[in-house]
């Protein structure tokens, strides 16, 4: 047989993982970026430092063996800490069973790890500033911006939500193509929360510092402080109609991303200046404001993003192409599941061509039918929990039901709430988490809508109830 080549337009997450797990098939990958190479170039701010990686996607990253590396990397978060007006905490565990947490990973130091994991494979190029313009679906020919057209055996585009090559399957190239994009009225902007000014003092020897903290991020050799609020969370400002979070990084510092509506009250449209800018935080998040000495500036210099849903089908062009990642399936970030559900297509895929070899459009037609259900269901449970972590979360009736799973989730190791289906079992398709995880939720609810103490609860009677 001779040697396959796959062109990958995109060299961000899914691709980077993608080339990897091609590669290691002997499969030869060329991969066009239209950005340049982010490990020679500084990266521009406000676009998302840090990602919640969890156990769909540390499975893809096992499969290629870069799990452990990458987690040593990383910053658990146990629970989400709400922080409620009055300055109040309270955290809500993710799970109740040990060993169930998420991770506050890098965006950039996974991306460029992932790269560099690629290019150790003799048949791995990646070319940078090369944007993809066209693609035809008929060839399998993509364009890029410079002129050049490149073919491969087939193409995966792993090139992001604003897909070029998504873009040509719809226009033409693929007949009868669905597509939809459907935008949030909310947009978000990353904000910054500095290590402790004790280590700021302590900066002038940082990598000492850091490389003996490793074991114990919270903390430098010396024993002073890194973190300024509680390091093992995903911190939640939740505001009804709008809310702050702001997730670990492994140097100390926090990264916040405030999500407000575009237009309307509380919205970004009304925080012109600096002055309506403070009076919003010092009403709606004044325990923060001591933490973020750079806040106006950050806030009137960091764009504002915007926040969508995009669907779409067929993902393939027989075997002349495939979407996967945000190309085929971008969702909102409230489940913190894109990128996990980006590195399980490429763990998905690979399982296809270890059961049909390189019969392109087989893998594709196969693949696009097993993901498609389960893209549509994370990206709706990603839209519903923008409703929870905004609203819910500050409820009563909500905190009673998360002390209720935690609970069950210690006492019956078979149960699991949506949010652990969702987060910790890759063995689950995200559609019948979904499933599961609504008859659940909606049992759990009622319950707690009706008692004030969770303990009088008979979890026996609970179990039963969820399983018949
Ligand atoms: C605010 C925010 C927070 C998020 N938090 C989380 C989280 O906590 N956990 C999680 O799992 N997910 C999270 N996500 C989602 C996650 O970022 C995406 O799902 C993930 O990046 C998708 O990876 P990808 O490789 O498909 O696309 P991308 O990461 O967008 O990569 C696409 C790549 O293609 C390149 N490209 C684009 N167009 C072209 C072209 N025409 N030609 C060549 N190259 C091109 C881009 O430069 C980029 O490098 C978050 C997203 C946002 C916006």
């Amino acid at each position: 047989m001779t040697k396959q080549k796959v062109i990958i337009v995109g060299a961000g997450l899914s691709g980077s993982l993608l080339a990897i797990y091609l590669a290691k098939r002997g499969i030869e990958c060329e991969i066009f970026e239209a950005r340049g190479d982010m490990r020679k170039e500084t990266m521009s701010a406000g676009r998302s430092i840090n990602l919640a990686l969890s156990n769909r996607g540390i499975a893809a990253l096992k499969e290629v063996g870069l799990d452990e590396y990458m987690l040593s990397e990383a910053v658990p978060m146990f629970g989400r800490m709400i922080h409620a007006l009055d300055g109040s905490r309270k955290l809500l565990p993710y799970s109740g069973r040990k060993g169930e947490y998420i991770n506050s990973v890098s965006r950039a130091g996974l991306n460029i790890e992932l790269m560099n994991e690629a290019e150790k494979y003799d048949g791995v190029r990646f070319y940078f500033n090369e944007k993809c313009v066209d693609f035809d679906c008929a060839s399998g020919e993509a364009e890029f911006e410079s002129g050049k057209i490149v073919k491969g055996d087939t193409l995966v585009a792993t090139d992001g939500a604003g897909s070029a090559v998504r873009s040509a399957m719809l226009h033409g190239g693929v007949p009868r193509f669905d597509f939809s994009q459907k935008w949030l009225a909310h947009g978000y902007k990353e904000l910054h929360i500095p290590p402790s000014q004790n280590c700021l003092r302590e900066r002038a020897d940082t990598t000492r510092h850091f490389r003996d903290s490793t074991e114990n991020p919270s903390a430098y050799a010396d024993g002073s402080d890194v973190f300024q609020m509680e390091k093992n969370a995903l911190h939640i400002w939740a505001r009804h109609s709008f809310m702050m979070i702001a997730l670990p990084n492994f140097d100390g510092s926090f990264t916040c991303t405030l999500f407000l509506a575009h237009k309307g009250d509380n919205g970004f449209e009304q925080l012109t200046d600096e002055i309506s800018l403070m009076n919003f935080f010092e009403t709606n998040f004044a325990d923060a404001i001591p933490l973020m000495p750079t806040l106006t500036e950050d806030f009137f210099t960091n764009p504002t993003g915007n926040l969508g849903t995009i669907k779409c089908f067929p993902w393939n062009a027989g075997g002349k192409s495939l979407l996967i990642g945000d190309s085929a399936h971008a969702v909102v970030p409230f489940y913190g599941q894109g990128m996990n559900a980006s590195f399980e297509d490429c763990r998905i895929l690979n399982g296809l061509l270890d059961k049909h070899g390189t019969h392109w459009e087989t893998v594709f037609d196969e693949f696009t039918n097993i993901r498609k259900p389960n893209a549509d269901a994370i990206a709706q449970m990603a839209e519903e929990n923008f409703y929870e972590m905004r609203d819910a979360v500050a409820d009563e009736t909500f905190q009673k039901k998360r002390a209720l799973e935690t609970k069950l989730e210690q006492t019956f190791p078979d149960y699991f709430s949506k949010y652990s289906m969702v987060t910790f079992r890759e063995d689950l398709p995200y559609a019948v988490a979904k499933q599961k995880g609504n008859a659940q939720d909606k049992l759990l609810m009622e319950i707690c809508a009706e008692i004030d103490d969770v303990s009088a609860i008979d979890l026996n009677e609970v179990m039963g109830k969820i399983n018949g």
